[in-house]
């Protein structure tokens, strides 16, 4: 609305309205980032005494008080800060980085050494009484140890993320752009740009500082609250497909890619091998149930290695099961394989061989349940024929 306009109101009173160019209140920007930082530190805390299960939240949400109140010591007090309030004030930010890092790893199941995370805070404590007056000086260190946090919890997510997380890739970013900002502000503790708003990164806080935190704060609140989620579902859904026992597919799972396996490739022979191991319960009842278990474990491992991912599952109890999209010929070749490995590591194991029987279909158009029931015949075959072979529909 230009200046001059004015409203007409009913009753026919008229109201001048002169308007203001906007202006942002750095004042008002402060506080209101210290009070959403507060709030979201508090909320992220929040969903972690929720669900516990996702420790880093704690870490996180503490990351966010630790940065609100650091923040709220040096800049909303007096325009000159104190001794103490530069040290203190500085100190609770490093600890915020070092909080964000320590959540970083904690997510992907790493604890982080106490050094580690006090390394930044005691530098700037150490440093602090010579680089006092010297506003460069301090505007270097602090934003390059916040930049060297930020960046190494970007190198956590990327390089140990334990779940292919969407949400965990955008994370990344953020840690990369906030890395960035840093390592800029460091940059123009050297020297300056001439150009203002850039400058204006080089202050102790900026009317710019605060909105950009204002708008990156709660992105980064969202993201970490979106990765927790995504993690906790990655779980549930592991838990649904992985047998527990052996690590490798279930019986859903296997049945799950089976289908498909078969849809993707119509027209095109597909074969189908079900393993059983021979005489377990002798197994069971001869070296007892963990040992068993063992053996079970061992024969997953030994699939992992002779066939593609995927392409195996536990059915149940000890008979497991492979679809692969060759010929007959091909997967028995393959099931030899693992015959043979596994009676050679089981011997090494446990000191007595433990055999596998397996049977094996083949065919260009049936549906997984018929290619089971038909490898399960040949497996029965394997069984009369004295165990310990590869027997073909
Ligand atoms: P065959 O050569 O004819 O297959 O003889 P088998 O003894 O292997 O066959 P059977 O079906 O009689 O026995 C299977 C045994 O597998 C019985 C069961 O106790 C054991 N078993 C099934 N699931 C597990 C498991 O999770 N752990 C252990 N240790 N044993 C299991
Ligand atoms: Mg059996
Ligand atoms: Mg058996």
């Amino acid at each position: 609305m230009r200046k001059g306009m004015s409203f007409v109101l009913p009753g026919n009173l008229v109201t001048p309205v002169a308007t203001l160019p906007m202006t942002l209140d750095s004042a008002t920007l402060s506080v209101a980032f210290v009070l959403l930082a507060m709030v979201l530190g508090g909320l992220l805390v929040f969903a972690w005494a929720l669900n516990q299960k996702v420790r880093a939240l704690a870490w996180w949400g503490a990351a966010f008080c630790l940065i609100a109140s650091g923040i709220a010591v040096v800049n909303l007090g007096k325009a000159s800060v104190s001794y103490t309030a530069l040290l203190a004030g500085n100190s609770l930010a490093l600890l915020s980085y070092a909080a964000l890092f320590a959540g970083c790893r904690l997510f992907n199941g790493r604890a982080t050494p106490i050094a580690l995370v006090g390394a930044g805070v005691a530098i700037w404590c150490v440093a602090f009484p010579f680089i006092y007056d010297k506003p460069g000086y301090r505007l270097v260190l602090i934003a390059l140890a916040a930049g060297a946090y930020a960046l190494l919890s970007a190198w956590e997510l990327w390089r140990h993320a334990r779940q292919p997380l969407a949400s965990q890739r955008v994370a990344i970013v953020l840690l990369v752009l906030l890395a960035v900002l840093n390592i800029a502000r460091a940059g123009l503790g050297v020297t300056l740009t001439s150009i203002a708003w850039i400058d204006a990164l080089a202050s102790r806080w900026s009317t710019e500082m605060a909105l950009f935190l204002v708008v990156f704060t709660p992105t980064l609140a969202f993201i970490f609250l979106s990765m927790a989620k995504e993690s906790v579902e990655f779980g549930y859904k592991q838990a649904a497909f992985i047998d527990p026992l052996t690590g490798i597919p279930n019986r859903r799972a296997f049945m799950q890619h089976a289908t498909r396996l078969i849809r993707s490739t119509k027209g095109k022979t597909v074969s189908c091998l079900v393993f059983d191991l021979d005489n377990f319960k002798r197994i069971n009842d001869g070296y007892g149930h963990d040992v068993g278990d063992n053996v079970l474990i061992l024969f997953g491992d030994i699939l992992e290695r002779h066939l593609p991912k995927q392409s195996f599952g536990r059915l149940g109890g000890e008979e497991f099961a492979a679809i692969l999209p060759v010929s007959m010929q091909e997967a028995t070749g393959k099931a030899e394989a693992v015959r043979r490995a596994f009676s050679k590591a089981s011997k090494d194991m446990i000191g007595a061989e433990v055999t596998v029987s397996v049977g094996c279909s083949a065919s260009k158009s049936a549906a997984v349940e018929t290619l089971l029931q038909e490898a399960d015949l040949a497996l029965y075959r394997a069984k009369d024929h004295g165990r310990n072979v590869v027997v073909s529909a």
